[in-house]
């Protein structure tokens, strides 16, 4: 059992990215942003999220949005809920799949959602079973789940003990993110091989942070502890609320990089990625954390070989 395997990525540039950049982004760029990303191979994207657009106005127009999303064969579209009337609204349009969100400490649920922790987990669980019933998927994230902003260090067991209430109410996926990007690789590979000894055959994804540079080496370690679905975003767009001056989700084309020199394949294109993060940069009118975008890949693609792939 050598073959390499094989890791499915999740664009999250048009949901998490976008709504952490103050700017607001039309939505026709929005829809490019997310044409881009299919066109480059991306076949799971988080784009939406079914919050008060008074209080992010980032992410004002789910519906409308969702309304336009491209449909392709395989592609689906994941919509974040953080409660019973997100959950309404996000049932009437046609999302594929709803995020629901668990926090790990009482001060961040309650400042981010309004809710306890104890209250984000159930409410997190109400989603999950109203969607499955509605036919739709559904998947939980613990966010916060390797540090909180208010409480500090964030005990694993107690990470643990989410993800098995979690897993009772059927998702089809854990997420473990580390929300404000404060993870290191030994934390990430510690607390994901507690998860999967509890919780052995529910598919686990990490999310992660460069918020403190450790994020590629975060999604390395959480590869090699056995997670096969990773969040990302092209040109590592977004940021940190925490965190003001911070850089965003780990970067799509740098993730992608890294995996294919470890024989990881993601189904991704790196050159296309390369160019969609370039034309991401203009449209924002800004440059993007990413590196492998201004670095280029390597080996260097031969002028043949970028012409059919660019074709
Ligand atoms: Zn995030």
């Amino acid at each position: 059992m050598t073959s390499s395997p094989c890791v499915e990525i999740v664009e999250v540039g048009p949901r998490d990215g976008l709504q952490n950049e103050p700017e607001i982004v039309s939505l026709d760029n929005r829809l490019a942003l997310i044409e881009r990303s299919i066109a480059a191979g991306a076949r799971r994207l988080e784009v939406a999220s079914f919050v008060n657009p008074k209080r992010v106005p980032q992410m004002a127009g789910a519906e409308d949005l969702i309304a336009r999303l491209p449909r392709r064969a395989g592609v689906t579209y994941i919509g974040l809920v953080l409660n019973k009337r997100g959950a309404e609204r996000a049932l009437e349009t046609d999302i594929d799949e709803l995020g629901a969100v668990a926090l790990t400490s009482d001060t961040f649920a309650g400042k981010n959602q309004g809710q306890s922790s104890e209250e984000s987990v159930n409410i997190a669980c109400e989603i999950v079973e109203r969607a499955n019933s509605a036919g739709r998927s559904a998947s939980i994230t613990i966010s916060a789940a390797f540090g909180c902003p208010f409480e500090g260090e964030v005990a694993p067991d107690k990470v643990v003990a989410i993800a098995e209430r979690a897993a009772a109410a059927g998702p089809r996926e854990i997420a473990l993110a580390d929300t404000i990007g404060v993870g290191d690789p030994w934390r990430v590979k510690d607390l994901i091989t507690k998860v999967r000894k509890a919780l052995p055959q529910m598919p686990l994804r990490a999310h992660f942070h460069n918020t403190r540079n450790t994020g590629l080496a975060n999604a390395y370690a959480a590869v090699e502890a056995g997670v096969r679905t990773l969040d990302s975003s092209l040109g590592g767009i977004g940021g940190c609320p925490f965190a003001p001056a911070a850089t965003g989700n780990i970067p799509t084309e740098d993730l992608v990089y890294m995996l294919q020199r470890g024989d990881v394949s993601t189904g991704l294109s790196l050159d296309a990625l390369i160019d969609s993060s370039k034309w991401l940069a203009g449209m924002m009118g800004k440059e993007t954390p990413a590196m492998v975008s201004k670095a280029g890949r390597f080996p260097a693609p031969n002028k043949n070989e970028h012409k059919s792939t660019a074709a």
